[in-house]
């Protein structure tokens, strides 16, 4: 009867749980073998004994030594990371029991970091990421996607995430400690939350019922005189001189160095501050002889080989060795309480010597330079040894992969095969997760084309050859222009050393700089932290968010200047953020709920006036996922062919209602959603992940009251856009982005409001090639001219208006 079955069933599905728990098991066994090798490993006692005694930890080790994976295994069972139940005094004056501690966030500056270090972390230990509220140890929050286990200890939240967290618990209650991966990136949000740590770590701990939250702060290439400095003690003073003069006093080695070689002192040594870096060129010329010449032969001759090629010791001639730093601080802390309340540990990374070659001449297309590059190395060199090329972007990658591509299928037999990978930051955690593992292939050499996320935050196995096209791809902003760009530009020197150094992971390697020594010396020392080349409307707006009064004196490790800061308050008074008196507004409180870029929250806001919410929603999921939903014509005549197959998507008045139109019928497809995206060459997992975060705005928007009900489910029927609707969707976009408009000229060029400067349609735009009196535009980018993405047919005098002027 009916009870046996069901008994039969438990049984059944008892044993199937067993069969996988013993299949976690051996897999955690196997990987611990895996993890007992990791440089870390040997750190684990004195990383733990630091915190112990120090509420503040600063780590320093090389990308791949572990310190992301196996950190916050080393802590989440300390004595000091239980939950506890403590009496603290609420807003009321009224004793409340409150639960403070238990878990352990670490913080990463992209989302499929952090998936897939929680993925792997979860493995280790025996557990497995599963769905919301099962039982599990490790989790993740990221924008639009969460999973967090019953029992969660240990969490992996981006840098975002974290902030926003701190808008429901400013004191972070929910955690002991709180570990901060890469902040070597230096983005705006990582330095917010550094600010925000030194707070809770020096200020009064009643919120968190006097119990002490514990730091760690992790880096692959920074100098932690800095970091000591900003979270010492307030009113601690150093013996020595700390900060990044302190690190300069560290290097010995580099003053030896130069001044043992004063004759290779070529441009470099202008720079003023010559920080870690700057004197490379001159460490370079001072190792002759070190290698063999073998090399210099033949298929080198076009390159200059660097005196016969040089090391990586070399190359961290500039950045000292670990031994050095550790030798040089040895007194200051040895394990036990640090005076100035902030341990330091370093992780000796395994690094073997890595040859350096330049260009002889400047290359006007280093692209080419990079696939002749690429190609020479795979006919001459032995296996084992993959090749990770650096390049700036996307865009890049795809380009050099499909002329590699064609060149791989016409090689011979005598020739290994070629495995051809790209490696960027939007790229699904999957395809990342390849990269991490040997190729399975016999006779097959791994050819990974990776934008600047291969330098520290993605570990690529079997690397022994690594090009660097000398550039990556950086947001800036232009004052002139009021506005962001993202820019291919030169990278700093750290950079260069530290792609060099993915060359020599596993074994000797080598290294082509797609540039010359000229080139390198001219290179900055350091990339400047992302806050002191962007817009702060958005840092400002998120301080303001989370409590803080007078944002001047927030402490920043990198203070933008007053002038910006100032200018930042008042857009926000402008766009009704924040009132007279500098208070956040209900406004700005519903702009900071958003995980979005403020003018979003923006836009959401002005379509509640005027009832256009689920519209405006739709069209902003489409422009936050992470890779363009629209595929890109490689040719002309794929542009034709994509034309045709969007017709029933592309609106004549632009981009805006294009998405509209996209998500509405995507979202109103009830057959085969995969085969609908296919045919309008559409991207299948980008529109996954709109849907994602349309389902979360339109939740957010409901908790906000800016949307009076849920709609109804999926798949419901969809008229298309009446023009007074489609005006008042546009006018909700134009009151966020009312300084990204242009007019039309009389010399049919357009012009910005803002600076009058000429800019033209993107090609990728359905206005491309249109005239029309106005437009405004949500994106644009500088190549050989100024150029406006998603672009929106308005009407010249509502500018005015949405202006404000
Ligand atoms: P770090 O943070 O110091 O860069 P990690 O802790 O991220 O180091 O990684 C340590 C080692 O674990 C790496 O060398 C890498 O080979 C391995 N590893 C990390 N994540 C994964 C993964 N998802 N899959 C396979 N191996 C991984």
């Amino acid at each position: 009867g009916k009870g046996t079955t069901q008994a039969g069933h438990t049984q059944k599905s008892k044993s199937t749980n067993a069969n996988i728990q013993r299949a976690l098991k051996k897999t955690a066994q196997e990987l611990e073998e895996l993890r007992k090798n990791l440089p870390i490993w040997s750190k684990k006692a004195d990383i733990r004994w630091a915190l112990r005694n120090n509420d503040v930890l600063l780590l320093n080790g090389e990308t791949g030594s572990g310190k992301s994976t196996q950190t916050p295994q080393f802590l989440y069972n300390e004595p000091w990371c239980k939950k506890q139940t403590v009496k603290i005094t609420n807003e009321e004056g009224r004793e409340e029991d409150v639960s403070v501690g238990g878990m352990i966030a670490i913080t990463e500056p992209r989302r499929v970091a952090a998936i897939t270090l929680a993925r792997r972390v979860a493995m280790e230990m025996g557990s497995y990421l599963g769905k919301e509220k099962t039982p599990g140890s490790v989790g993740y929050s990221v924008r639009f996607d969460s999973v967090t286990p019953l029992g969660m200890k240990i969490k992996f939240v981006t840098e975002g995430m974290l902030l926003q967290e701190m808008l429901r618990d400013p004191h972070l209650r929910q955690y002991s400690a709180v570990i901060v991966d890469e902040i070597h990136e230096r983005s705006v949000d990582v330095d917010l939350i550094a600010g925000f740590l030194r707070q809770l770590v020096h200020g009064s701990k009643k919120g968190r019922g006097g119990i002490p939250l514990k730091v760690v702060i992790m880096s692959a290439t920074m100098d932690l005189g800095g970091l000591e400095t900003f979270f010492a003690k307030p009113g601690f003073h150093f013996k020595y001189k700390p900060g990044k003069n302190h690190g300069q006093d560290l290097f010995g080695v580099l003053d030896h160095l130069k001044s043992k070689n004063a004759q290779g002192d070529s441009g470099s040594g202008s720079s003023p501050s010559s920080s870690p870096g700057s004197g490379s060129t001159e460490a370079y010329s001072s190792w002759e002889g070190i290698s063999s010449s073998d090399e210099s032969d033949s298929k080198d001759k076009e390159k200059t080989p660097i005196t016969n090629g040089s090391r990586v010791k070399d190359i961290t001639g500039d950045s000292p060795s670990m031994e050095d730093i550790k030798e040089s601080r040895i007194g200051l802390f040895d394990g036990d309480v640090a005076e100035s309340g902030v341990a330091v540990e370093y992780v000796e990374g395994r690094q073997h010597d890595v040859k350096v070659w330049y260009e002889t001449k400047p290359s006007a297309d280093y692209l080419h330079n990079v696939l002749q590059t690429i190609l020479r190395l795979h006919i001459s060199e032995p296996l084992p040894g993959d090749i990770l090329a650096f390049l700036t972007g996307q865009e890049e990658i795809e380009t050099l992969q499909a002329q590699l591509e064609q060149y791989a299928s016409q090689l011979t037999k005598a020739v290994p095969r070629m495995k051809i990978m790209p490696l960027y930051g939007s790229l699904s955690a999957q395809a990342q997760q390849e990269v991490f593992e040997k190729v399975k292939e016999t006779r097959t050499r791994k050819v990974v084309l990776a934008t600047n996320i291969a330098e520290t935050s993605v570990t690529v196995s079997g690397v022994r050859f690594v090009i660097d096209c000398g550039k990556s791809k950086v947001k800036q902003y232009r004052p002139r222009l009021g506005m962001e760009s993202l820019l291919a530009k030169p990278i700093s020197k750290t950079s260069a050393i530290q792609r060099a150094g993915r060359a020599g992971r596993e074994a000797p390697g080598k290294c082509y700089r797609i540039y010359t020594p000229e080139d390198f010396a001219r290179l900055e020392a350091d990339q400047l932290p992302e806050i002191l080349r962007s817009d702060v409307v958005e840092a400002v707006l998120k301080m303001k968010a989370r409590g803080v009064d007078d944002v001047l004196s927030f402490p920043l490790m990198d203070s933008p200047d007053v002038v910006a800061m100032e200018k930042a308050l008042v857009q926000l008074h402008s766009m009704g953020a924040i009132d007279d008196h500098g208070t956040l507004t209900e406004t700005g409180k519903n702009i900071s709920a958003f995980p979005l870029p403020a003018a979003f929250g923006r836009v959401l806001v002005a379509a509640a006036e005027s009832d256009c919410v689920l519209e405006a929603i739709d069209v902003i999921s489409c422009l936050t996922t992470d890779s363009e939903i629209f595929i890109q014509a490689k040719s002309e005549a794929d542009q034709e062919s994509i034309e045709e197959h969007r017709k029933d998507l592309q609106h004549r008045q632009g981009d805006i209602l294009t998405y509209l139109n996209t998500m509405q019928r995507y979202a109103a497809e009830n057959s085969n959603r995969n085969d609908w995206c296919k045919k309008r060459l559409v991207s299948v997992r980008a529109m996954k992940m709109a849907l994602a975060i349309r389902k979360q705005l339109r939740q957010i928007c409901h908790k906000q009251k800016l949307l009076a009900e849920m709609p109804p489910q999926d798949p419901q029927p969809v008229d298309p856009i009446s023009e007074e609707r489609a005006e008042v969707v546009i006018k909700s976009f134009l009151k966020a982005f009312a300084i990204k408009t242009a007019v039309l000229g009389p010399d049919g060029a357009y012009y910005t409001s803002v600076g009058r400067n000429i800019i033209a349609i993107h090609p990728s735009s359905v206005m491309f090639g249109k005239k029309v009196e106005a437009i405004m535009f949500l994106d644009h980018v500088f190549t050989a001219k100024s150029y406006a993405k998603k672009v929106s047919f308005i009407q010249a005098n509502w500018i005015v208006g949405a202006l404000g002027i």
